[in-house]
């Protein structure tokens, strides 16, 4: 089992492509060893993350979750707590995967970030849509660095950069029951953005 460090606040991630998976782990979580410690049988829920549901007001079916390692009431764990998140969730984004999948896609085929914006739906601030392309160009070198392994990078004929990985996401992950972001997410244990 690889696990995702969560670059802002250093704490690991398992990233989970459905309920049914998340329920799963729950169910085994007194087998599971601590990615902090390796100790198995110490691990317990810990609640849910804080503004979840406030950034997520566009999603469905998310949740993100705590684990904590218990040391506490003679538990022998190292006291320390990860996260489990949801394939569909994007960290610090109000957006769900599907809905910046097309967001993204948008922007590529008509090259307005406003316009594409406004036809997820959704609450908006005007900048929005330029901070999170702004997140996107500066992911992509690591986005396509995780894709390389999987496939090589397709061709697109006068493609920018930003199509260009658009379309090798398409490649490795189109076709699939998850969008390719969220899939990206959790067959690769990374996050997107
Ligand atoms: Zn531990």
């Amino acid at each position: 089992m690889s696990w995702a460090d969560d670059g802002e606040t250093v704490i690991k991630s398992r990233i989970y492509a459905s309920e049914k998976e998340l329920d799963e782990f729950y169910a085994r979580l007194k087998l599971t060893p601590c990615p902090h410690c390796n100790q198995t049988g110490s691990l317990i829920k810990h609640g849910f993350l804080r503004g979840y549901d406030h950034e997520n007001q566009l999603q469905k079916t998310t949740r993100a979750a705590r684990v904590f390692c218990s040391n506490r009431n003679r538990a022998s764990g190292c006291g320390r707590t990860f996260s489990l998140s949801m394939a569909e969730r994007i960290r610090r984004l109000f957006l769900g995967a599907e809905s910046l999948w097309l967001f993204l896609q948008l922007v590529v085929s008509t090259g307005n970030k406003l316009a594409a914006f406004r036809q997820l739906d959704g609450p908006l601030s005007d900048s929005a849509p330029y901070r999170i392309w702004k997140r996107f160009v500066r992911a992509q070198a690591a986005i396509r660095a995780a894709l390389i392994p999987l496939c090589s990078p397709p061709v697109v004929p006068s493609g920018n950069p930003e199509s260009v990985t658009l379309a090798h996401l398409q490649k490795a992950f189109g076709g699939q029951s998850l969008n390719p972001i969220a899939a990206f997410q959790a067959k690769l244990q990374t996050f997107f953005l």
